[in-house]
């Protein structure tokens, strides 16, 4: 998406260790309307596919999230990190390494939320080596639950999880693909 990409070279930073920081618009402070036409793009993908909810990650992926919702008309589910102790012990749980944090996290979704009957299509932020990911579709295998897809704003190209969900057979569609970057200099490659 043109106007995604455009949006990361006026006001992207990257930042060592191959990360790209882009706080001023989806990981800090939100613009919506840009969430918004995110959203209507993984709909015009996987609109016709009978989504019946939207499952990502706290915290970043959640506003992603909100701009498919916008569309979608379903339900979202955020997996929660560790630490939470109110939603019951009846939860589908997953371990996933955090690329940003370099550390391993517990996630956890109330069984209550997704059934074998939900058709799913996972959002998040980021996809970097697609850890998050896939922690989110070994819930929705525990659950019995179908993966109807990924929708990615950012994918970092030149890091693994993009391709190995692919081969995978899992249906991958990312608003922006970074090839390459360095500090003044981000390389585009093929997004939806
Ligand atoms: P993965 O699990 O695919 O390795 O990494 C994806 C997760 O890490 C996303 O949920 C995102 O929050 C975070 N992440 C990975 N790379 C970046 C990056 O370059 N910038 C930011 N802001 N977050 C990232």
């Amino acid at each position: 998406m043109r106007l995604l990409e455009e949006r990361i070279l006026k006001d992207g930073t990257v930042l060592e260790g191959d990360i790209l920081k882009v706080d001023s618009f989806l990981n800090h402070q939100l613009d919506f309307s840009l969430l918004k036409k995110l959203g209507e793009r993984l709909y015009e993908i996987y609109g016709d596919k009978g989504v019946t909810k939207i499952l990502t990650i706290e915290a970043s992926g959640i506003a992603v999230a909100c701009g498919a919702a916008e569309y979608f008309n379903v339900p979202i589910v955020f997996a929660k990190k560790a630490g939470h102790k109110n939603i019951g012990d009846d939860l589908y749980t997953a371990e996933v390494f955090s690329y940003t944090k370099g550390k391993s996290s517990v996630i956890t979704v109330s069984k209550k939320y997704i059934s074998k009957d939900d058709v799913i299509l996972i959002v998040d932020d980021f996809l970097a080596n697609g850890q998050a990911v896939l922690g989110l579709k070994k819930i929705i295998d525990e659950a019995g639950a179908t993966l109807a897809g990924v929708g990615i704003a950012i994918e970092k190209g030149f890091q693994k999880g993009g391709k190995e969900l692919r081969d995978a057979g899992i249906s991958v569609s990312s608003m922006a693909v970074i090839d390459s970057m360095s500090e003044g200099k981000i390389v585009f490659g093929e997004s939806v």
